[in-house]
């Protein structure tokens, strides 16, 4: 039997209702939660619950919102997200955040799928966000700036707040907090091209409840500080630097985007005690000779999730400035973290065990659970398991069992003491420092090159950067020479075609032929298996 944590209560309550409710807050309304670096415009809790509801209000008023109607937020990080987030959520709206690194054609995939009635966005991000929406079939009046910044012709959302001399007249929207959603986040899943994942209010009150059981044996908002650099668009920024600053009470200053200089200068200035960081800052602590350059002594911890992070890089850190670096595992699916270290040397290296309110297994391929101690497909059940994918009955069914497991396509073994340890994925999934790569997005991005005949997309190890990168198996069409120069024109044209970080970082390969299964899906192990030990051509 896998462990179980001891069972905790949790309210099944919306989200807004979790954090603006609560009847217990151990924090004054005065407490500031969000703050920018630069400027110094932060909200305090209280500013922040009055502008959620004169938002909210606003739509409602303005924009005739109805419950369900979803809002798009194509944005770097910014103080004003939370704010909007929750005035969406008190007018029963649904929120869905998109990577502000999309290119147009990722955005319209974003918004059609979503069905979003609104675009908020900034400035920077216009050129793409604009054209993006008239493609989406958004009308120009429901793309609107957040941020600091304005532009003439377009509206500013803050023009959308109603007076609080309303207040009480009307109320927050009725939700049914278990089957109603609050955010539509993508994520490939196991297979096949990004889908919305749907997760109620309650799969996110749960997760912020299981998180805070373990985090709040070390936090405290009178002492503790947070840097907040993981991007707000994902599920991992979003629970843990969106939610759980508020609902912890804790101040956290806002990056846009991370720039080591600058995360190293807050950390100084600010006194920042804690970090949620994904591994490649990790990396950067661990090496990088800016870091000397600062006094980094307050920053007593740093948790690290999103991809897999090495015991190497964790004593670095430790030795070089005293930090204790400890591990999270989570996913979209299940909103997001379902394990966490308690301590940094409880189970070095592992995941620590599953949080209160979860059942884990561990599955052979045959589906037969497999002994404590030994590897298996991690499967999960919980109230943070979201409610399926968007429009997608098919991808739904597959990742589901009947009886509730979610089938996470991560390979890993529970040792003795409860840790997890994750060892493989078979899912197709590639991970590039934390961000999503989906394989079957880049094929399709790859057929419309007149280069290739056949491709096959699979993650390759870069031992340097400490993160895998995709990697293009490619069949080249009859008459396309075998050289370089047709390498370097493929990455080219994907390169032009997707966000930064979906780059083919690990190049082009020839091969015979791509090989598939009778049904004709593509057998990445057999590629995987080929270019293993591979050595990248940087
Ligand atoms: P996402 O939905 O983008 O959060 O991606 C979830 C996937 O990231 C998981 O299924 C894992 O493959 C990977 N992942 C997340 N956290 C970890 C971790 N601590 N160690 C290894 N892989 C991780």
């Amino acid at each position: 039997m896998a462990y179980r944590a001891p069972e905790i209560e949790i309210p099944k309550v919306d989200i807004w209702s979790a954090i603006f409710d609560r009847a217990s807050k151990p924090f004054p309304d005065s407490q500031i939660i969000y703050q920018n670096p630069d400027t110094g415009r932060h909200y305090t809790f209280s500013y922040l619950r009055e502008t959620t509801i004169s938002f909210g209000r606003g739509l409602r008023r303005k924009w005739a919102w109805k419950k369900n109607d979803v809002l798009a937020l194509f944005a770097q990080n910014c103080i004003d997200t939370p704010a909007i987030t929750w005035g969406v959520h008190w007018a029963g709206g649904i929120v869905s955040p998109a990577n502000p690194a999309y290119t147009v054609r990722e955005l319209v995939h974003h918004l059609k799928d979503s069905g979003a009635r609104a675009l908020f966005t900034q400035k920077n991000l216009l050129p793409v966000a604009m054209k993006a929406a008239e493609e989406a079939g958004i009308k120009k009046e429901c793309v609107i700036l957040i941020g600091d910044e304005e532009e003439r012709g377009l509206g500013y959302w803050r023009e959308l707040l109603v007076g609080s001399e309303e207040e009480g007249k009307e109320g927050k929207e009725v939700i049914n907090a278990e089957k109603d959603l609050a955010f539509l986040v993508y994520s490939s899943g196991t297979t096949g091209l990004p889908k919305g994942v749907m997760l109620s209010h309650y799969n996110v009150v749960s997760d912020m409840y299981m998180v805070h059981s373990s985090e709040s044996t070390f936090l405290h908002w009178k002492d503790d500080s947070l840097l907040s650099v993981l991007p707000y668009y994902h599920i991992y920024g979003l629970q843990c630097l969106v939610h759980f600053p508020a609902f912890f009470g804790l101040k956290s200053i806002v990056m846009t985007s991370f720039d080591l200089n600058k995360f190293c200068q807050i950390i100084q200035d600010h006194k920042i005690t804690y970090t949620y960081v994904a591994p490649p800052v990790v990396l950067h602590l661990a090496k990088s000779p800016v870091v000397e350059k600062y006094d980094l002594r307050s920053l007593r911890m740093i948790t690290s999730g999103a991809a897999p992070l090495s015991k190497e890089l964790i004593f670095k850190v430790h030795e070089r400035l005293g930090t204790e670096v400890k591990q999270a595992y989570g996913l979209s699916e299940t909103s997001p973290v379902t394990h966490m270290q308690k301590k940094w040397n409880l189970g070095l290296g592992s995941n620590g065990p599953p949080l209160p309110n979860l059942v884990v297994k561990f599955m052979s391929p045959e589906g037969v659970e497999v002994p404590l101690g030994k590897e298996g497909e991690l499967w999960i059940k919980g109230p943070s398991t979201f409610l399926g994918y968007h429009n997608n009955e098919a991808a739904t069914k597959s990742s589901m069992t009947p009886d509730g497991f979610f089938k996470t396509g991560d390979i890993g073994y529970e040792d003795k003491d409860g840790n997890m340890w994750i060892t493989d994925r078979v899912k197709e999934l590639i991970k590039y420092k934390g961000f999503q790569v989906a394989p079957a997005e880049l094929e399709g991005v790859l057929a419309g090159c007149e280069l290739v005949d056949d491709v096959a997309v699979i993650g390759v190890q870069d031992e340097e950067m400490h993160t895998e990168v995709p990697m293009a198996c490619v069949v080249p069409k009859q008459g396309v020479e075998r050289d370089q120069e047709a390498k370097r024109r493929i990455v080219e044209w994907v390169h032009e075609r997707v966000a930064g970080h979906k780059r083919l970082r690990g190049g082009v390969e020839w091969v015979e032929e791509v090989p598939k299964s009778a049904s004709g899906k593509i057998l990445r192990r057999v590629l995987k298996e080929k270019f293993k030990g591979y050595k990248l051509v940087k």
